[in-house]
């Protein structure tokens, strides 16, 4: 029976999960280690597929008010700043998809699902328990946390982001291999760019070998900055390494002024050695399983690594309440189902790294063609339209179903 779940991490993917088990009548604890709850200064995209489970979970006013509505992105060549606006699928998503193309700051989306936990379940979150290992038992499994402690439930999941225990436990260490490419991320102060660079809505450079995208959060107030750059020399997988300001406009010299303008003004620049994991065979055992970072971690190129743990929260909730006297049949469900459709985003984000840094783009003459071939609407449409159109709230509960849906 699943009567009650632990989910180890308070991120996202976490949360999300709570929130979804919660709204089907599971009881949920959730541990996470830090001390209190937060996120790192960063934007978020929450794109339709994303946007409808928020929906779902009760937040669709929420997430209006926390959010920001995206119009899309103009693209710009890198160096002469030469510009093309196409609308990326964001303006017109509620018409297309059924559900809006919103923005946030990391810290006010992971607020809207905290505070959404909270009125569910007030006592919901325990902080301050690092976790340590799970032991099966004959009927559910134990969780042990640093300092002695210990809990116990009919099903783990293990929301523990890129490094994950769970995973080390279930599958053993895994070997991440590095891109070749650093990601630059940080946010700017509209105010500071407004005038000079009128760049205050979404904008994407691409470059023959960086590309940056930014877009607006908290209603126009801040821009979002990301600048992924082809490097070797920086490999710390980590969200709160700190970069100088001059080392990031080292990486983007050369670029156009407006591009070295926003750099200056980026109010603390982290630094992101990019990974990739190749997809797992498997994520649960028995009671056990994974979601969100800890079993697909991507590259952030689709922005769909939020997108994908919000989208198992909800399968996997929906799972769980459809057979509850069989948790380790419903977490085999859960499984089949959400691999398929991981992987192949985790491979298309992989893929999409040589789009946007392509060495066509270093020759402004070559450049267009390639930027009107490969960034026109129909082509942007064509890669994006069925990571957008999938619908957790609706795909059908099968061991065999399909990463195409809808
Ligand atoms: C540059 C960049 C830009 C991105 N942009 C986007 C975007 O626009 N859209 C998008 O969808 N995604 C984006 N992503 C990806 C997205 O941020 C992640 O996929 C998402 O945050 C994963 O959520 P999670 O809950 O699985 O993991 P996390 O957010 O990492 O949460 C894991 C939690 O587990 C806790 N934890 C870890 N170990 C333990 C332990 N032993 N015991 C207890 N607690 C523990 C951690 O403290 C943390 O709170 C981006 C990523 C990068 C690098």
């Amino acid at each position: 029976m699943t009567n009650k779940v632990i989910i180890i991490g308070a991120g996202i993917g976490g949360l999300a999960a709570a929130l979804a088990l919660l709204k089907k009548g599971i009881d949920v604890e959730v541990y996470e280690r830090a001390p209190a709850l937060g996120e790192v200064g960063a934007g978020v995209q929450v794109t339709p597929n994303g946007a409808k489970v928020l929906m779902e979970l009760g937040l669709e006013s929420a997430m209006l008010e926390r959010g920001t509505l995206s119009k899309g992105k103009d693209t710009y060549l890198w160096n002469t700043g030469q510009k093309r606006p196409f609308i990326a699928l964001g303006g017109n998503a509620a018409d297309q998809f059924g559900a809006p193309y919103l923005t946030f700051h990391r810290a006010d989306l992971h607020r809207m699902l905290q505070d959404a936990v909270h009125a569910a379940k007030a006592d919901a979150i325990y902080l301050d328990h690092e976790f340590e290992r799970f032991e099966q038992l004959a009927s559910g499994v134990r969780a042990y946390f640093s300092g002695g402690r210990s809990a116990e439930a009919d099903v783990l999941i293990g929301a523990d982001g890129i490094h994950s225990r769970v995973r080390g436990q279930l599958f053993g260490l895994d070997k991440p291999q590095f891109t070749g490419c650093v990601a630059w991320r940080g946010l700017i102060p509209a105010e500071a760019i407004e005038a000079t660079t009128n760049l205050s809505g979404g904008s994407m450079w691409l470059g023959p070998t960086a590309h940056i995208v930014t877009y607006p959060v908290r209603q126009g107030k801040l821009l979002n900055f990301i600048g992924m750059v082809d490097r070797d020399d920086w490999r710390v997988e980590s969200w709160t390494e700190k970069g100088t300001t001059q080392e990031c406009l080292d990486d983007f010299q050369g670029w156009h002024p407006h591009v070295q303008h926003m750099v200056r003004n980026i109010e603390t620049p982290f630094k992101w050695a990019l990974m990739v994991r190749p997809p797992l065979q498997q994520w649960s055992k028995d009671g056990v399983t994974l979601l969100g970072d800890a079993c697909h971690s991507t590259l952030p190129f689709l922005s769909q690594g939020a997108n994908m743990a919000i989208e198992d929260s909800l399968v996997l909730a929906r799972c769980l309440a459809a057979t509850p006297e069989d948790s380790p049949h419903a977490l085999r469900v859960y499984d089949a189902m959400r691999r398929p459709r991981t992987g192949r985003i985790v491979n298309s984000s992989a893929e999409q790294l040589r789009r946007v840094h392509n060495p066509e783009l270093a020759d402004p003459e070559i450049a267009k063609a390639y930027i009107e071939r490969e960034w026109s609407a129909a082509s942007v449409e064509d890669r994006y339209r069925w990571i957008y159109g999938y619908d957790a709230r609706t795909v059908p509960l099968e061991l065999t179903s399909e990463v195409t849906a809808s």
